[in-house]
């Protein structure tokens, strides 16, 4: 079975990207999260701030504080998610090499461009009406990647 997956998240120091929402979905079944902030984001440097700032504002729309699922689990559930899967689609190379340090089944990256547009989220976690979803985006990548053979 394939699963696509797509996380939405925040850059923290040495460049390190943290998961904010993480969605998934096998054709049939699919799964949403939306983690806690590890600290608290005034601890963050102030170009990762702006940084993080704009993506609340403008990508995403999630905002830093959201989410109830303590980031730590994410591997767990990661592990348990792909029990029965064969291998894992992931849009860009970014987010496919993150994936790959959590994945024991093969992770195929899906071209970043063309890149997601802002669309009308699937999901309650985004303030704005247009923005990016993870949860979107993998119903959007399964029917179009997913759906041809
Ligand atoms: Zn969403």
């Amino acid at each position: 079975m394939k699963l696509v997956v797509d996380v939405q998240g925040f850059k923290i120091e040495n460049n390190k990207f943290i998961v904010k929402e993480f969605a998934a979905f096998n054709g049939s079944q699919v799964c949403h999260y939306v983690f806690k902030p590890p600290f608290p984001l005034r601890m963050l440097p102030s170009d990762l701030h702006k940084q993080a700032t704009w993506l609340m504002n403008n990508h995403h729309a999630i905002d830093w504080n959201n989410g109830y699922t303590p980031l730590h689990h994410f591997g767990s559930i990661f592990q348990k998610l792909i029990k029965d899967i064969d291998c894992i689609y992931v849009k860009g190379m970014e987010k496919a090499n993150y994936i790959k340090k959590f994945s024991t089944v093969p992770v195929y990256e899906i071209d970043e461009q063309p890149a997601f547009e802002l669309g009308e989220p699937l999901c309650f976690y985004h303030k704005n009406n247009k923005c990016i979803c993870a949860l979107s985006n993998v119903y959007f990548l399964y029917n179009k990647y997913m759906m041809q053979n």
